[in-house]
């Protein structure tokens, strides 16, 4: 399950990540984290059942930070692409990626959903479903 999470100035400096692993024995895969100043925002892929993660957000909403399930995946219309590969160099995370002439794929466990492979389509040939 991908999580985006949004630390504060209170809270960006403290190791809230390393104390929720060590609490639940959570193997956690951070994919992005971006620290600007004095706020942050990470993505990480947590591997949790559903009936688990009540306790991990409570963990983080008690610490502060704000925590968003990223549930929708990326899906490529095939009628509208017109197979520029505009979408592919500004995906951060090498999600979306042209194997051929006319062959897009976009790899949903890699994709961290951060919409801006829809907003580079010039056919809006990408959206989330
Ligand atoms: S939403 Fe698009 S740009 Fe963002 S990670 Fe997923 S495939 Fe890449
Ligand atoms: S930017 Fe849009 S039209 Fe161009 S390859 Fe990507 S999905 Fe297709």
């Amino acid at each position: 399950m991908k999580l985006r999470l949004t630390y504060t100035p209170e809270n960006v400096g403290e190791p809230i990540l390393s104390k929720l692993i060590l609490a639940k024995g959570l193997e956690i895969n951070i994919i992005e984290a971006r620290i600007s100043g004095d706020r942050g925002t990470m993505i990480v892929d947590v591997p949790l059942r559903r009936d688990e993660l009540e306790g991990v957000l409570g963990f983080l909403k008690d610490r502060g930070v704000e925590v968003e399930e990223i549930a929708f995946a990326i899906e490529l219309d095939e009628g509208k692409c017109i197979y520029c590969g505009a979408c592919v160099s500004p995906c951060p995370v090498q999600a979306i990626r042209m194997e051929g002439p006319r062959d897009i794929r976009i790899d949903q466990d890699r994709c961290v959903r951060c919409l801006i492979c829809v907003n580079a389509c010039p056919m809006r040939a990408i959206r989330a479903v």
